[in-house]
């Protein structure tokens, strides 16, 4: 029964939130046992629990972007990125609280922003908690800033080390709670795995990655301005992953760079030998793609995530719903799938510009013949004789494509942010179970 709950995907999840919050938590628990003498007033010892629960959510940022496989695989990228950014804001909220409520309380305490006169732990306390504004200013308006991904990676890093140990340093310089020496190395230690797992996951797993390259087999161009880059791996097995799976890419240069890039595996995931990625060209590092020469060294991190079929074994077919280049992770499933003589009725709604755009196009009619596989092309600039769907993949259209018996089937959807939302919404009102649609955003960030 134990063992059964523990495999179970929604007990697993479960035990990592609640895992989460009792970490969040117990160290302010803990600061507790042999409290300060002297009462402060119920309004300061509040603000200032808030500001250590700030500081545990900070350090459990670093938990929860470490890429560790055993969390990763219980919600998947796109959910644990909002959970990331959604207890970041927390955390912000509770760092802010924490000084306002002080000069609310104790107003004397507003002498502690004269920077150049201030002690040292109101200094550190101003400028950790500025390094933290910086963080979220720069990553919910980075767009809008126009700051490239790359340098916002890597401010992102920076600010964010800052803000937790130039706020750790203000907790110990102002020594009320932490006066215990077991108290201090406490929290010293909670900041130091948090660093500890900045530096696997910058220099000690890219070293490691070092070890097993990756030689560029070949550049295929494909339709819709996109290029199928296939990898072979280089005096190592490659890894097996689950159709759907997505991996980090760095190519011709160290993985010590923290220069990688996230596709989706389009190849069979019963070939480690050849991987192969659907790469369409839209910015400076997908564009240089088909310039790319074979025996180009390259270096994957993965495999990742959970929008996958292999989920749900005991399911009766799939419906996958893709746009654009939204369709290489169901190009992995649907080739993983007829190699594995998969006799599951497999639905593919599949959003394109125009008929020669349409990726993989003649490698997915080749599919009907190994695979129960039915395509609806839907285009929004059809030619003259078309009398296939057109437009956007609505309700109406899915109303009339999916199974009456709408909780029999797994709903995968990739595609443009918008015909995500907009599909999610008409899964939705057609009254497919939730629980039952998945979703991979290709913008993490
Ligand atoms: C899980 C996942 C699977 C993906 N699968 C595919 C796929 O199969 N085929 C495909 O063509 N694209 C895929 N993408 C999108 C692909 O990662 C981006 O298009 C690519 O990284 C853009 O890089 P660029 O330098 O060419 O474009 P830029 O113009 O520099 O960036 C465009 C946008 O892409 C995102 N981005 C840029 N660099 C990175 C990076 N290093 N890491 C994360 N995001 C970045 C940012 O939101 C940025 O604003 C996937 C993305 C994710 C998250």
């Amino acid at each position: 029964m134990r063992s059964l709950l523990m495999r179970s995907p929604i007990a697993i999840a479960f035990f990592w939130i609640v895992a989460y919050v009792l970490i969040a938590v117990l160290p302010l628990f803990i600061l507790l046992i042999y409290p300060p003498l002297g009462g402060r007033g119920f309004w300061v010892e509040f603000s200032v629990a808030l500001g250590f629960i700030g500081l545990a959510m900070m350090a459990l940022q670093f938990v929860i972007t470490a890429r560790i496989n055993r969390i990763e695989a219980s919600y998947g990228i796109d959910i644990l990125l909002q959970f990331h950014r959604f207890t970041s804001i927390v955390a912000f909220v509770f760092v802010l609280v924490h000084p306002v409520m002080l000069f609310v309380v104790q107003p004397e305490t507003l002498q502690l922003l004269n920077f150049f006169e201030a002690p040292l732990r109101a200094r550190l306390a101003v400028l950790g908690t500025l390094a933290f504004i910086a963080l979220v200013v720069t990553t919910i308006w980075r767009k809008p800033l126009r700051i490239p991904y790359e340098p916002w990676r890597l401010s992102h890093t920076i600010l964010s080390v800052l803000a937790l140990v130039l706020g750790l340093g203000h907790a110990l310089l102002v020594g009320n709670y932490l006066g215990l020496f077991w108290k201090s190395v406490l929290w010293a230690a909670i900041a130091i795995t948090a660093l500890w797992l900045i530096v696997y996951v910058r220099l000690i797993k890219p070293w490691l990655m070092t070890r097993r390259p990756y030689l560029v087999e070949e550049v295929i161009p494909q339709r819709g301005d996109v290029w199928t880059l296939a990898l072979r791996p280089w005096g190592h097995d490659g890894f097996k992953f689950q159709p759907g799976q997505f991996s980090w890419i760095t190519l011709n240069i160290t993985p010590l760079s923290m220069r990688e890039h996230p596709f989706s595996m389009s190849s069979s995931g019963e070939h480690p030998e050849r991987i192969e990625f659907g790469i369409k060209a839209l910015g400076d590092f997908t564009s240089r793609i088909k310039d790319v020469k074979p025996g180009t060294k390259a270096y994957l991190d993965g495999p990742y995530g959970v929008f996958t079929v292999d989920r749900y074994h005991d399911t009766a077919g799939f419906v996958l719903i893709a746009g654009g280049i939204g369709i290489t992770p169901m190009m992995s499933m649907l080739v993983t799938a007829a190699e594995r003589g998969d006799d599951r009725p497999y639905l593919l709604i599949y959003a394109s510009k125009a008929w020669d755009d349409i990726t993989y196009r003649e490698e997915l009619e080749n599919l009907k013949e190994k695979l129960n596989l039915t395509i609806v092309h839907v285009l929004r600039e059809p030619p003259e004789d078309w009398s296939g769907e057109t437009g956007y993949v609505d309700q109406e259209l899915l109303d009339r494509y999916i199974p009456k018996f709408r909780g029999s089937r797994q709903y995968f959807i990739c595609a443009a942010p918008r015909m995500m939302d907009q599909v999610e919404r008409a899964l939705h009102d057609l009254d497919v179970p939730v629980t039952n649609v998945h979703m991979e955003h290709f913008n993490l960030a």
